[in-house]
């Protein structure tokens, strides 16, 4: 879906800075090229998901020469000015923050809208700015610029490897970071951007019919701010255009406030947040069933607090009972029913879970099994069986099973988004360090469900 005004679809050569035996700048126990390279080959994943044309000078730890590195660059959709280069690197030198240096050719629209953008996922930005060797000035200072021929390239430096703040940052938050570059560039180049898969929340597709205004309504936000962050002057808009949502404006302030996600009906949602369908579509004035991602919907302000259960289709006392680890007659006695009978919507409280000693409680989740159960607490397949009366390793969902409560320390941890090994240190009460030493890292980079030693 590319902008038809846009005859040519502008194409991208991402350039991994430095590689091989040219490490780049070194700082924290960390490599330049190794950063280089992680958020290239991400970017270069991205612009492919969104359908823009685009090349890599290396995809691995490779040394090239700037000789090779700009033949390489020139090589992939050659010496043309609709060509962006994006050369990632990291800076050093004892600053902070991010940079963006353009070519004497180019104008500024495009390093201006990426470090603008980087400043929005919360890195500080010092400049966007071209560079001019010194001995002839009428010529770029850096070869990625000089000689890359017609090319529009931008050196981006993502922060400093020496800042101990920006290697925490990049760690937990370069994905951001890309994606902060690749909004520019999308926007610059007339390609709708969309958010990585499954990220759909903060999209809106254009419905026929919509106005700007009703979407805004609809989606809890002004005609301004749609305005502001997808760069639209008039009102005009077309069906299947894709608006940028600010979520993050709307989901601070309300709590009763929820927001619709891929995958949500009004019957899920009524009952993650314990009320009725009924009630969600009074209170939201809605007419259908129908929910589009995005969307917000009020929540009854009174929820049920925790222990309550309203009764669903096809429930009993003793289904409910078999659920939530009771039996009927406590059921009975906390609800004061003098019968078995039992009416849909009906809110029963629920009594005390007394924990056995020795034992907590758990309720199984969609995807559990034995296994999983056991290795999450520490325990095994057999004593779970054992102390649940267990004949087979069949589960079913809500389940309750007693755990035994050991007091183990966990040894291992697998890394999960936004982690780095800063974060998992002080979680482990241990040194990033000792970290790098126990799992033989020599440098800080982790990827999402690597498996850690934290202790011995
Ligand atoms: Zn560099």
């Amino acid at each position: 879906m590319y902008n038809n005004e846009d005859r040519q679809v502008r194409k991208i050569v991402i350039d991994p800075g430095h590689g091989g035996t040219d490490s780049g700048a070194v700082g924290n126990n960390a490599l330049e090229k190794d950063y280089t390279l992680l958020i290239s080959k991400y970017m270069y994943d991205r612009f492919k998901e969104l359908g823009v044309p685009v090349a890599i000078t290396r995809d691995s730890d490779v040394t090239l020469s700037p000789t090779e590195r700009v033949s390489s660059i020139l090589s992939k959709f050659g010496n043309n000015d609709d060509v962006i280069v994006i050369s990632n690197h990291i800076n050093s030198g004892g600053g902070q923050g991010a940079e963006v240096i353009y070519a004497l050719r180019n104008p500024d629209t495009l390093a201006k809208n990426i470090l603008n953008n980087i400043g929005n996922t919360g890195q500080t930005t010092r400049k966007y700015y071209q560079r001019r060797l010194p001995s002839d000035p009428s010529k770029d200072y850096y070869f990625i610029h000089r000689n890359t021929g017609r090319t529009e390239p931008l050196i981006v430096e993502y922060g400093f490897i020496d800042s101990q703040k920006d290697v925490n940052f990049l760690n937990n938050n370069y994905r951001d970071l890309v994606e902060a570059v690749i909004q520019a560039v999308t926007n610059y180049i007339g390609v709708p951007y969309t958010p990585p898969g499954g990220m759909i929340s903060n999209t809106y597709t254009v419905q026929r019919g919509d106005t700007l205004y009703s979407i805004a309504n609809r989606l809890g936000t002004t005609v301004d701010e749609l305005r502001r962050i997808n760069n639209i002057e008039g009102n005009t808009l077309s069906v299947g255009q894709i608006l940028r949502v600010p979520t993050e404006s709307i989901t601070d302030d309300e709590e009763n406030i929820y927001i619709v996600k891929a995958g949500d009906t009004l019957y899920k949602i009524a009952q993650d947040t314990g009320t009725t369908v009924d009630e969600l579509k009074a209170l939201n004035n809605l007419t259908s069933n129908t929910l589009m991602i995005g969307e917000l919907l009020k929540l009854p302000s009174n929820l049920l607090p925790e222990d309550t259960y309203i009764v669903q289709k096809g429930d009993s006392l003793y289904s409910i009972a078999a659920k939530y680890n009771t039996t009927v007659d406590a059921l009975k006695e906390v609800n004061n029913l003098t019968s078995n009978i039992l009416s849909v919507g009906q809110v029963l409280k629920l009594p005390t879970v007394e924990e056995t000693s020795g034992t907590i409680t758990y309720t199984v989740q969609r995807g559990d099994s034995l296994y999983s159960i056991a290795r999450e607490f520490n325990t095994t397949v057999d004593e779970i069986k054992y102390l649940n009366n267990l004949e087979s390793n069949l589960l079913s969902i809500g389940q309750v099973l007693k755990i035994p409560a050991f007091q183990t320390l966990e040894t291992t941890y697998t890394v999960e988004r936004g982690d780095s090994l800063y974060s998992i240190a002080r979680k482990f009460d241990t040194t990033v360090d000792k970290l790098k030493q126990l799992n033989n890292l020599s440098s800080n980079l982790l990827s999402i469900g690597q498996i850690l030693i934290v202790r011995e």
